[in-house]
């Protein structure tokens, strides 16, 4: 089932097209569309075709990889420094809003903390909707949140002011 891709091929600094990155890797297109709404991030998403840094796809095919190995909790994130699923220390979580809708009801976040072990900056990809599960089942988590959400609207104005530039 899973399936080693050779990163050696992708060069970083080159842009890809989804089709080649399917001819370069050995793997259908979709699965490439289906990288895309999992994260992958493209470098505009108004313009098609879609194009994709090689850096950004092999951040996104290790960052897969390493989470595969490690089964992350909901309130858990991949830490790249610890190799380990990681809790963010407490108020320092931030939900950032993509843009990016992932099916008819839910829209796709960025939760970002710092590692509760050794500080460094984690992060994973999540639907808002999980979010809301999350906040149902344990409340001391919504509470957490609460205070985040309200500046985190700036933030987010930040960040999209960031990737129109
Ligand atoms: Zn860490």
């Amino acid at each position: 089932m899973s399936k080693k891709y050779q990163l050696s091929k992708i060069k970083s600094s080159h842009y890809y097209t989804f089709l080649e990155i399917s001819e370069l890797l050995g793997v259908h297109v979709r699965t490439v569309q289906g990288w895309h709404k999992d994260g992958l991030n493209v470098l505009d998403e108004n313009r098609r075709p879609f194009l994709v840094e090689g850096k950004s796809l092999i951040e996104y095919l290790k960052r897969k990889r390493a989470a595969r190995r490690t089964p992350l909790q909901p309130d858990e994130s991949y830490c790249v420094k610890c190799k380990a699923a990681r809790k963010g220390s407490a108020g320092t979580q931030e939900i950032i809003t993509t843009g990016k809708t992932l099916g008819e009801n839910a829209k796709q976040v960025i939760i970002r903390a710092k590692c509760e072990k050794c500080g460094c900056s984690i992060w994973k990809y999540t639907s808002d909707r999980k979010i809301k599960m999350l906040e149902n089942c344990n409340p001391k988590y919504k509470e957490e949140d609460k205070s985040l959400n309200e500046n985190s609207s700036s933030k987010l104005r930040v960040y999209q002011n960031k990737k129109k530039q």
